[in-house]
């Protein structure tokens, strides 16, 4: 497997600290209101990574924090005349609730920033103790300078991180491109008592602490959205690496933003699409499709016609499912069907699947393997060859396994739409019964009218000498 390495700039092999195991945290959200659709673009692709090392036989530990403190939890709590904590834990619980609607499965730990100031105050302490950090005035900033590496995920000098920073005028700092991990209280603020005195940690420690109380000091794979990278994540490093003297993670992922109008989503631009309302337009796994449909690496534009098109893309592949599904008991030994072109099919579908999540997880290639093999499908389906058979039940198995990775085919909505498609078949039947005996009683008007009205229902009748048999039509 490989995966690009933002820190290196490229594509690396993927091998984790402990093989066969491996740890990921993934920057969760500051909960201040409900996510939108970028929000969920970033956090279904760390669902699909996930997904997918479990698929490759990993034991995986995910870990993806809340910030539950923070200036705009506290600027937003004020507004609203709630407290902070109040306001912060309404929408944690509503990202849980929307994560779930989006089929995104909890990770194994969600760790909240206000359970964790003991570990932050210890790792700010212990930065203290090594001269990387200095308090004034209650608050404690992080010496930039004592880290020769900083800069080096984000590749920026000196003098470029000081353009990009959106440093605070403060005068006090010995740089400005300190930072600061412990902020003092202000009259009315939510605060911790610390060594330093009574105040709250700054958004960067709180990463640091989190990931490496629950995962370690060093990590497999962090991820974010990459407006992430700096300074948030450099911080992360700096902070990390200079308390432990080991890397922090391995592997740096950073998916790229979802746009609307070509602009990036976001809560201060005020373009955003909230997640809970595109779910009560669109189906799970129409919005799952159309999160993946690009690499991650890639921006993805959001708009009405992207969505339609997604949405036929699932209708295609759920009807080419539910058809399959009646030749599920159908599988034979390969090895008795191996040469059919639809056996073959089956086999190089797997193979890219395989090769496009293998490199650098690319779901829009895989996207294109999977609806390569409906399309396939559907022609060997419309030659009515009693030979294509086996080949339809490991198409159905191959189509399964692979959707489920992605979390585009959901077993539960299908296994109650299966018993839909065996009452349609058995309707169907009884049309055919019926159109039969107005042929045998030459009413060609009746045998018509159920031929043409089947066809209105995208159901393809064909009679030959002996007998009457029908497909879908998919378009
Ligand atoms: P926030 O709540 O702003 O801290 O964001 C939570 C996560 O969503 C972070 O990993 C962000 O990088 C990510 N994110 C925010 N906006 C977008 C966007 N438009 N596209 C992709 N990811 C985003
Ligand atoms: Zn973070």
């Amino acid at each position: 497997m490989k995966i690009y390495n933002s820190l290196n700039r490229r594509l690396e092999d993927f091998e984790p600290l402990t093989p066969e195991q491996v740890t990921i945290y993934s920057c969760g959200p500051t909960v201040y209101d409900y996510i939108h659709m970028g929000n969920a673009r970033t956090a279904l692709v760390t669902d699909i990574i996930r997904r997918y090392l479990l698929y490759k036989g990993y034991n995986v530990k995910l870990v993806q924090n809340l910030t539950d403190i923070d200036d705009k939890i506290i600027k937003r709590a004020a507004e609203l005349d709630m407290s902070a904590k109040e306001l912060a834990h309404q929408n944690g619980e509503a990202y849980f609730e929307d994560s779930q609607r989006l089929g995104i499965q909890p990770a194994d730990v969600h760790p909240k920033a206000t359970e964790h100031i003991r570990e932050m105050i210890d790792l700010i302490q212990i930065l203290i103790d090594k001269g990387a950090a200095y308090v004034i005035d209650g608050s404690v900033y992080y010496r930039v300078h004592q880290f020769a590496a900083y800069g080096k995920l984000s590749n920026r000098k000196p003098e470029d991180l000081l353009a990009g920073a959106r440093v605070e005028i403060d005068e006090r700092k010995e740089d400005p491109r300190d930072f600061d991990m412990w902020k003092a209280a202000k009259p009315g603020e939510p605060y911790w008592d610390s060594p330093w005195g009574k105040g709250r940690p700054g958004w960067h420690i709180e990463c640091s602490a989190m990931a490496m109380k629950h995962l370690g000091e060093t990590i497999d794979i962090h991820a974010g959205g990459e407006d992430l990278m700096f300074p948030h994540h450099e911080n992360e490093i700096a902070q990390s690496e200079l308390a432990t003297g080991v890397p922090f993670a391995r592997y740096w992922m950073h998916v790229a933003f979802l746009k609307i109008d070509g602009k990036r989503m976001g809560k201060s631009e005020k373009n955003f699409i909230l997640l809970r309302d595109a779910l009560d337009h669109y189906p799970t796994e129409v919005i799952r499709h159309f999160l993946i449909s690009a690499h991650y690496r890639h921006p993805l534009d959001y708009n009405q016609e992207s969505l339609t098109k997604s949405e036929g893309a699932l209708r295609r592949l759920n009807n080419c499912l539910d058809t399959l599904k009646k030749y599920e008991g159908d599988v034979v030994k390969p090895s008795e069907t191996a040469d059919t072109p639809l056996q073959h099919a089956v086999h190089e579908m797997k193979a890219q699947f395989t090769q496009a999540m293998d490199t650098d997880f690319n779901t829009a290639q895989a996207l294109g393997a999977i609806f390569t093999l409906v399309s396939e499908v559907n022609k060997a389906l419309s030659t009515i060859d009693e030979a294509v058979i086996p080949g339809l039940a490991h198409a159905y198995q191959a189509l399964t396994e692979t959707c489920q990775v992605l979390g585009i085919y959901n077993m539960e909505t299908q296994n109650e739409d299966g018993d839909n498609v065996e009452q349609r078949d058995e309707l169907v039947k009884l049309l055919l019964e019926i159109r039969q005996d107005a042929r045998n009683r030459k009413d060609w008007e009746t045998s018509d009218k159920i031929r043409d009205r089947l066809k209105e229902l995208n159901i393809q009748i064909q009679d030959s000498h002996h007998n009457t048999t029908w497909k879908l039509i998919t378009k």
